[in-house]
């Protein structure tokens, strides 16, 4: 029987008791009885009850206390006293220590009834409301991650860092084990992991094609997936890999920009006692996607003006794009009016210690203290390139190769004595740098031309650094 309501007497007068146990019994109450207050409490510690009919004298222990024992151990139970005319301020007493109601000796057994009954009632109402209350703070905690989401979803830039972070947030929302976003590759015509929580380091390099295995299902009819035992589901059957999931529930969602699929999220292996999932996981799950896509067109803009654009925004230097072209066309110049050209190429030394060791911040400050001194240190007709990470091209119309190691030897000295001092957050860095400096030569291709000067910073490397050498 599911919902046995259980009554607890607690009546030192044996035969009234008997007779409370029947009638109650009769009435359809799982009845426990007791003469004692010890083994009252006994009891109570043993097994819930939704009721207690509690005498106020007992021999061993007072009313009372005993019901201040009980509110503690079973707050949610409903304990109605009985007393005599004779103890009617007592009875007071214990409404106010949180008894529900009471019933006076000698009573009338409907009148019990209904009290009891009447108990019952507020006290599934206090339940109600309790459940209530704790999916609001369950809603609220998931809310609560919701929002996070929304909020720091629109300051990630790359779609790697984007499913990192969503997918790690999912399986927090979800209460999952597993989660991936997968972006599908439109030349292959598959989906690839971008970014996943939980998911074993093989998982990550799997590729599925579109239409394939449950994802690409997912990808081909651009539906969402709800299921709640993946086994039992004939369009799965052909995909069933076994022990590949723990409780064969999941949810895949279609990320979609204008009725085109992009993308596909999964999140598998529901933690909570339940193992499936619901949906509001589903709806959940939904909210993110949305944010996720939109985030996704974002960056996606972002690249494509990127790729538009001439300069590297940490530097605000010409960008390794603009270099290739820009020399192209200086190397035309030097060819057709025999006008002498150089390169000069720089990387800063042990640039990935500092990095290390003082954070990528104070390693973009570096980048920019150098930047510094190449622009002050150069003329205007000079093309300063960020070229890589750490390394940058200068080049030097009308400069022959004497003029170019100038050059650059003033600025690894200014670099190196500079450093990089900032009082505010107590950097105080050496900086030296290393460079390869080149003239161009009639005949000479552009990617030779490169390639000399790259040689050359080679050597300066590999002879210890902090100085230059010419091709
Ligand atoms: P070496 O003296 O041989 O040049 O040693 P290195 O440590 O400088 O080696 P390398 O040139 O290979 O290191 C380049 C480093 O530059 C690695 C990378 O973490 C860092 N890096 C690249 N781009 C950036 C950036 O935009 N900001 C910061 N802070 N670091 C960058
Ligand atoms: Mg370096």
């Amino acid at each position: 029987m599911e919902n046995l309501k259980t009554v607890l007497i607690v009546e030192d007068d044996k035969l009234l008791n008997n007779s409370l146990k029947l009638v109650l019994s009769d009435e359809g109450y799982g009845v426990t009885s007791v003469t004692k207050g010890e083994l009252a409490i006994e009891e109570v510690k043993r097994q819930f009850f939704n009721v207690i009919v509690l005498d106020l004298m007992l021999p061993d222990i007072g009313g009372i206390d005993l019901l201040l024992i009980f509110n503690k151990l079973s707050p949610e139970t409903c304990c109605i006293i009985s007393t005599g005319f004779a103890s009617l301020s007592s009875a007071i007493e214990a409404l106010k220590a949180g008894a529900y109601d009471y019933i006076i000796k000698p009573f009338n057994v409907d009148h019990l009834k209904l009290v009891i009954e009447r108990g019952l009632n507020k006290q599934s109402l206090i339940f109600k409301n309790k459940e209530l209350l704790e999916r609001l703070e369950r809603e609220k905690g998931k809310l609560e991650i919701i929002l996070d989401i929304y909020n720091e979803i629109s300051s990630t830039f790359s779609i790697e860092d984007l499913s990192d972070f969503v997918t790690g947030k999912v399986i927090q929302l979800l209460e999952a084990e597993k989660a991936s976003l997968m972006m599908v590759d439109e030349e292959k015509s598959e989906l690839v992991v971008k970014g996943s929580k939980g998911l074993i380091r093989d998982e990550n390099e799997i590729r599925v094609k579109v239409g394939e295995a449950i994802a690409g299902w997912v990808a081909k009819e651009g539906e969402v997936l709800l299921v709640n035992d993946v086994e039992k589901d004939p369009r799965f059957e052909k995909f069933i890999h076994p022990d590949k999931y723990k409780t064969g529930s999941f949810i895949s969602i279609p990320l979609k920009v204008e009725q085109k699929v992009i993308g596909v999220m999964n999140v598998t292996d529901k933690l909570a006692s339940t193992k499936v999932f619901t949906e509001d996981d589903l709806r959940y799950l939904s909210l993110i996607a949305h944010q996720t896509i939109a985030q996704i067109e974002n960056i996606r803009l972002c690249e494509r003006l990127s790729a538009l654009a001439v300069t590297d925004p940490l530097t605000e230097l010409f960008n390794q794009r603009y270099f290739q072209e820009h020399l192209t066309q200086e190397i035309m110049r030097a060819s057709r009016y025999g006008h002498a050209l150089s390169l000069i190429m720089v990387d800063i030394d042990h640039f990935k210690q500092s990095n290390d060791k003082y954070g990528h911040p104070a390693g973009d400050k570096v980048l920019k203290q150098v930047t510094r001194v190449m622009r002050e240190n150069t003329r205007h007709v000079d093309i300063i390139c960020r070229y890589g990470g750490d390394e940058f091209m200068i080049i030097l119309p009308d400069t022959d190769l004497e003029g170019a190691q100038f050059v650059a030897d003033k600025i690894r000295k200014v670099v190196e004595t500079q450093g990089l001092t900032e009082a505010e957050d107590g950097l105080d860095l050496k900086i030296t740098l290393s460079g390869g400096v080149g003239a161009y030569k009639k005949g000479l291709s552009k990617a030779d031309f490169i390639s000399e000067v790259d040689k050359a910073l080679y050597k300066a490397k590999s002879e210890g650094r902090n100085r230059i050498c010419s091709a």
